[in-house]
């Protein structure tokens, strides 16, 4: 089959690997229709992980069922399913009690798994032709009718909407808060999004792209351009100096400020200085415990300067990790299936697979207008 190989730093390649197939009784083996590019995978591909050579890559993925092991029951050939990026057996501690993504048992020694991914199991990822499902049953989440109609939102399903959603569970956000989001990339605007739906009053999304605050805006975000002054200034000034009620982090460890200087705290900081006394702040960017590329001694570690006196002070709170996608995907399945959420509305780029390497180039270079690549081998 086709898939798209990571070589080395700023170095993917599309190639012929041996197909996909079912290797246990609880696999099924997935077509792939769409899959997505992920901020997260530039981690990988800048050489700012240890993936190793030769690893498909690829964690956003849905496609049809083409073939189920004996053991699998739930889940049909000829299914279209959306699968989420983490990888849990749905009987580990973890698993049972809803930390999909700190599955115990896929990622042996670790917890949690992923599809293609940095230090998440020898799983293959989907931006190839096929994919392997581990615990079918449990992972496939089955889509309705209109799944093919409507692939652009439903891939969402994968990582970033759930992703955006959690940052906003993690902050706690009810019905009338303000929320301010550091990061308008596709995971901060799901956030913002998933704030709107929760009945947020209103949602401030700061960042120095433009063409990512103009989605903000159009998805009904206030955009805050931290290259036009300080973003926490900003945000201040339009909640009368109180801070916002709640704060989303979408950006993860390789933050930088609007000159382009890479500060790992940076928007981490900024939240407890633009969150209200007694706020919460949920971070679903991606940080990492070691960084060995890093500029700094402290970045190598995965450490930065956290402002806790001042986090302490206003008597914050913090909840952090990746996503359980599991616990929200068949809810926001069901607003994409009535009409109440367009995920897919984001989209900027759809491309083939053959076309996937200048995919990761256009996005790691932030060119104007690269916002989500979604590709369909
Ligand atoms: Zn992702
Ligand atoms: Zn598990």
């Amino acid at each position: 089959m086709r898939a798209l190989v990571y070589r080395g730093p700023k170095d993917v390649a599309v190639e012929d690997v041996p197909d996909a197939r079912i290797e246990r009784p609880t696999d099924a083996l997935v077509k792939v229709t769409a899959t997505n590019i992920c901020g997260s995978d530039l981690h990988m591909y800048e050489g700012r992980t240890d993936v190793e050579q030769g690893k498909v890559l690829g964690h956003e993925n849905m496609g049809q069922v083409i073939e189920v092991g004996s053991a699998v029951d739930k889940v049909k050939v000829g299914d279209w399913v959306v699968l989420p990026f983490n990888i849990g057996c749905g009987f580990c501690k973890n698993c049972e009690s809803g930390h999909t993504g700190f599955c115990l048992t896929a990622n042996p020694g670790s917890a949690g798994a992923a599809y293609g991914y940095a230090d998440m199991g020898p799983y293959a990822g989907g931006q190839a032709e096929l994919l392997r499902v581990p615990w079918a049953d449990w992972n496939a989440l089955v889509l309705p009718e209109d799944a093919e109609d409507k692939q652009l939102d439903y891939v969402m399903l994968s990582d970033i909407l759930p992703t955006g959603w959690h940052g906003t569970e993690l902050a706690a956000v009810r019905p009338g808060d303000s929320v301010v989001v550091y990061g308008a990339g596709p995971v901060g605007l799901m956030a913002a999004l998933s704030a709107q739906v929760k009945g947020a009053d209103q949602v401030f999304v700061v960042d120095h792209q433009p063409d990512r605050l103009a989605l903000a805006a159009k998805l009904g975000a206030t955009p805050v351009d931290d290259s036009e002054g300080d973003g926490v200034d900003q945000v201040l000034e339009a909640t009368r100096g109180e801070g916002a009620d709640k704060g989303v982090e979408a950006v993860g460890y390789q933050a930088h400020d609007a000159a382009g200087e890479e500060t790992p705290g940076l928007t981490i900081n900024s939240l407890i200085a633009a969150v209200r006394p007694t706020g919460r702040i949920g971070v679903v960017g991606v940080f990492v415990p070691e960084d060995p590329n890093a500029s700094t001694d402290l970045a190598k570690k995965g450490q930065f300067a956290f402002d806790f006196g001042t986090f302490f002070f206003k008597g914050q709170a913090m909840g952090t990790g990746q996503a359980n996608v599991k616990q929200y995907n068949r809810a926001l399945r069901n607003l994409i299936h009535a009409g109440k959420v367009h995920p897919g509305q984001i989209v900027s780029q759809e491309l083939n697979l053959d076309q996937a390497v200048e995919g990761y180039k256009n996005f790691d270079d932030r060119l104007d207008g690269w916002t989500k690549v979604v590709l369909h081998p």
